[in-house]
């Protein structure tokens, strides 16, 4: 755990993004946070330490980069990971056999195979909702309930949730709101302000932003909430390296730069997509079209780079993804590079087909993620693939 240097809050987002949480290093003076590549600090004597003992429960290039999500993020304390999935099983560690949580139907693949294949092992009880409609979160909110947790924007089909409304009816019920916020980051929205308790996000994608690395954080808010992260943190031990934790901090540093950049080639892209398949076979937050497009204007700043399309069929989405020159055939998103997935054999795999069914994972909805290339060459690469 980190707490934000109070300083850091007086500064806008952009210039928070390359200073929060960092300051020059008192030995050199080296204008970039160094990699204390150590597993122990010599101790001036028995019970008497710079404030460092082991590397797993604290080092300080894990610190800054702490800070620097936490201040992102709105919040005061932030805390980072080896995965993404990493940050979530400890984060679920706050809670006991016979807690339920209720969970949003359409997370990232992983969530819900962590929670039914392994955390259910352990007596904890989820409930899956779909809770773009807030009046089914307040209908499952069971006694035993402790925590509801959601995705905003969901990959891969765009789903949105009112964050402030859940938010009320989780605080209410005094229960934690987590909120996943990987996909619009704290550029585009910031759930802590809308009242979520944690926020986490996989470092891995757009916080890190070239695809070199694997990494997870989390965010709070509450001195007492971070008491208890820290202890599973250092109990628990799925910390990154800190090599990894210094490339996610000098992938923040460009956050916004970078997200204005996606959010203004995801809008064209999306745009294209929409004159040349429809609008109901487009999925993207910032068309008009999308049934939720008032909420996503209202809670987010931007609407990011990940848009999903549906071609009608397997062969037809393996006919088009086979004719890209540009947008790589990959798992993952977020990075500077555009890549192209199909959810249903490749990132939603691990969800049980009668499921993706239910929630409309096709077998022929392909996903984008947009990078940061030029736009028209972007453009000239999904006509051409496209094209018959
Ligand atoms: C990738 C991803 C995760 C998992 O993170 P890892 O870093 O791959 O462990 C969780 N949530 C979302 C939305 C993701 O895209």
């Amino acid at each position: 755990m980190s707490r934000i240097f109070d300083t850091d809050l007086q500064y806008a987002m952009s210039t928070r993004a390359i200073h929060a949480g960092q300051r020059p290093d008192p030995t050199s003076g080296a204008i970039m946070t160094p990699i204390y590549q150590t597993s122990t600090y010599a101790q001036e004597g028995l019970g008497r330490n710079k404030g460092y003992e082991y590397a797993r429960g604290k080092n300080p290039t894990r610190e800054a980069l702490e800070r620097n999500i936490a201040s992102l993020e709105s919040g005061t304390h932030g805390f980072a990971f080896g995965s993404g999935m990493g940050c979530l099983d400890s984060i679920m560690k706050l809670f006991k056999a016979g807690d339920r949580i209720v969970c949003a139907d359409n997370m990232y693949g992983g969530t819900p195979r962590l929670f039914d294949r392994i955390l259910v092992n352990y007596g904890l009880k989820f409930s899956y909702v779909d809770t773009r409609d807030p009046q089914r979160v307040a209908d499952a909110l069971t006694p035993d309930v402790r925590a509801v947790i959601i995705e905003t924007p969901t990959n891969p089909l765009m789903h949105l949730t009112d964050i402030a409304a859940v938010a009320g009816l989780v605080k209410q019920h005094g229960a934690l709101l987590i909120v996943d916020n990987t996909f619009a980051t704290p550029v585009f929205q910031r759930p802590l302000e809308l009242g979520a308790d944690i926020v986490f996000h996989s470092t891995t994608k757009y916080l890190n932003g070239h695809s070199d690395m694997i990494g997870g954080a989390a965010v709070v808010r509450d001195d007492e909430l971070a008491a208890r992260l820290q202890f599973i943190l250092n109990a628990a031990g799925a910390v990154p390296g800190p090599f990894d934790a210094w490339l996610v901090l000098r992938g923040t540093k460009t956050l916004t730069l970078r997200m204005a950049a996606h959010d203004a080639n995801g809008r064209s892209i999306a745009h294209f997509l929409d004159q040349r398949l429809g609008s109901e076979r487009v999925f993207y937050p910032g068309l008009p079209s999308h049934p939720q497009f008032e909420l996503a204007k209202r809670q987010m700043s931007g609407f990011g780079a990940m848009i999903s399309f549906e071609l009608g069929s397997k062969a037809e989405a393996e006919r088009v993804m086979g004719r890209f020159r540009l947008f790589a055939i990959a798992e993952s998103l977020g990075g500077v590079e555009s890549l192209v997935n199909h959810p249903a054999s490749m990132t939603h795999a691990s969800v049980p087909p009668e499921r993706r069914a239910a929630l409309g994972i096709t077998d022929g909805l392909v996903r984008f993620s947009v990078g940061v290339e030029d736009v028209n060459d972007l453009l000239a690469d999904v006509e051409h693939a496209l094209a018959r």
